[in-house]
């Protein structure tokens, strides 16, 4: 007998999605019906309905937490502005009058990684109220890579959106490490797909009706099973992309290369040099010019459809201290956050702030580097002052210089300020105890302390210790007071470790008390 052949996990897939796709589809012969385009007229979503912003107004907005990047904000303002001024005006339109001509304001965005390229698209979706889709270039090949192609990004908006189809058609996808599907000769390896990529998601940028459920994932064939069971047929509505705004991105390193070289030969039977004074690789960049990008692998039918093009700026060391001290959604704000909910205050000192951004321009990656840096700096700070009775943590540059050293004597004066509120929370019991039951109830230093060490080796609350170890004492301490007259009480050491003994003694001697007194 041969070996039982285990089928792949992707065997396993297509073998369910026949048997799925021959139970619940139509026999074969009867025309599938066409997908319905999502009704968009009746359902204006608010965001565009509204729609009322300036391009001033957005980059006011983006100010708040982007630091820098002007000439983005501003372009980034003015396209989407025009795309959704654009949008609100085609939704009210009736369908009987004549198309409006409008060509749409994708935009390109050329700039290294972690300088807020990602971050700006994200408050302006934000701001306006539309979903945003993110993905990188790389993860698509011409057929779809596993699970899925570039149609997906389109479904995903939906998800965003929570299923509401109508806005999904109005989100943003942003598509970022796009210089890496240019398919120029000199860019190994990717040539062949890299151009049927672009082709692919020219279709998207264009206008096309993106099916909502894909025919090829397991998870929308069981959906349409399920829906087939309850309705006995299955909706196939689709997405049309007209309104939906592409930003991509990339660092496109060798585009200065190119435009130096492009300028030079320009500058040939002038006599000049134009590229002489332009070094800067962001310069150079701002110059690229559509022959640019398609010399860099780009399809001119694909940068066709980026007529918005801007540079993202590096951030220099001050940048990344601009950041942390100003961005609202600065780093440090989350590690105030962290500590605060472990009952911590922390504090950064300017000169920290500036210390952490100094080390993090030395990463090159942007603002990135100032994570990684914040979480290599504040780790052990991170995993040793949580529950360790530390009120209060100024960071300063001494600080993150000497982490242990100021860690060890953090702890240290935890442990005095731990024992201070135990020992104080010892003698508020001995006060409350009194009170309620009508005595004067006080603990003997050495009991304290005894008090204070089993709590601490039990790691329970000192209060809480008292609580359980005096509970009978009410009735006992009645007894004495009922006897001998005695209101006042000292509670010696001893008790702390055998209270029922102690306790037993004291009543017993009471009543000799009251015998002598009353022979
Ligand atoms: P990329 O340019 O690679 O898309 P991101 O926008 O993803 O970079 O940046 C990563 C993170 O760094 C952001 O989430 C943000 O917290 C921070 N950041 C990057 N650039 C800036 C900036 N110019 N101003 C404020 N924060 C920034």
């Amino acid at each position: 007998m041969s070996d039982p052949v285990i089928p792949t996990p992707e065997q396993m897939q297509r073998r369910l999605q026949e048997l799925l796709r021959a139970t619940f589809t139509a026999p074969s012969g009867t025309p599938e019906p066409p997908a319905t385009p999502v009704e968009k007229s009746e359902t204006i979503p608010a965001a565009i309905r509204d729609f009322q912003l300036t391009p001033r107004e957005i980059k006011n907005h983006l100010d708040r937490f982007v630091i820098r990047q002007d000439e983005a904000k501003k372009v980034l303002g003015i396209a989407v502005c025009d795309h959704y001024h654009n949008a609100r005006l085609m939704a009210s339109r009736d369908a009987s009058e004549a198309p409006l001509e409008y060509a749409k304001q994708n935009v390109l965005l050329a700039g290294p990684t972690g300088v807020g390229k990602t971050y700006l698209v994200k408050h302006v979706a934000e701001l306006i109220g539309v979903p945003f889709v993110k993905a990188d270039a790389t993860k698509f090949s011409e057929t779809g890579y596993v699970g899925g192609d570039v149609d997906d990004l389109v479904r995903e908006l939906v998800q965003k959106a929570d299923g509401n189809a109508a806005l999904a058609q109005y989100g943003i996808i942003y598509i970022d490490e796009i210089d890496k599907i240019a398919s120029s000769p000199d860019v190994v390896g990717r040539d062949v797909s890299g151009r049927g990529v672009q082709t692919t998601l020219l279709k998207l940028m264009e206008e096309t009706e993106v099916p909502l459920r894909a025919g090829n994932d397991l998870q929308s064939q069981i959906q349409a099973a399920l829906e087939f069971q309850k309705r006995g047929k299955v909706s196939r509505e689709s997405l049309n992309t007209r309104h939906i705004l592409f930003i991509v991105s990339g660092a496109f390193d060798k585009l200065p290369d190119i435009v130096s070289r492009r300028l030079k030969k320009s500058g040939i039977g002038f006599g000049a040099d134009p590229a002489a004074s332009i070094t800067a690789a962001t310069d150079l960049i701002r110059l690229a010019g559509t022959r640019d990008f398609v010399d860099y692998g780009l399809e001119p039918e694909f940068i066709g459809r980026l007529p918005v093009r801007v540079v993202c700026e590096n951030l220099t060391e001050r940048d990344l201290h601009d950041i942390l001290k100003n961005s609202e959604g600065s780093l440090i704000r989350q590690y105030e956050r962290a500590f605060r909910a472990y009952g911590i205050e922390a504090v950064f000192s300017d000169d920290a702030l500036r210390r952490i951004a100094h080390l993090a321009a030395a990463e090159n990656t942007g603002a990135r580097g100032l994570m990684t840096v914040c979480e290599r700096l504040l780790r052990d700070f991170k995993y040793e002052l949580p529950g360790a009775g530390v009120r209060s943590l100024e960071i300063t540059p001494a600080v993150l210089e000497k982490p242990s050293e100021t860690i060890e004597s953090l702890l240290k004066a935890g442990e005095e300020e731990t024992r201070r509120t135990q020992r104080e929370s010892v003698r508020r019991f001995a006060e409350e105890f009194g009170a309620s039951h009508g005595f004067v109830l006080r603990f003997e230093p050495a009991a304290e302390e005894a008090i204070l060490r089993l709590a601490f080796e039990k790691n329970i609350p000192a209060r809480g210790l008292c609580e359980s170890l005096f509970k009978d004492y009410q009735f006992g301490l009645g007894l004495i007071c009922r006897n001998s007259g005695q209101s006042e009480f000292a509670i010696p050491a001893e008790a702390v470790e055998a209270p029922d003994r102690v306790l037993s003694q004291w009543v017993v001697a009471s009543y000799h008390t009251r015998e002598n007194e009353n022979p």
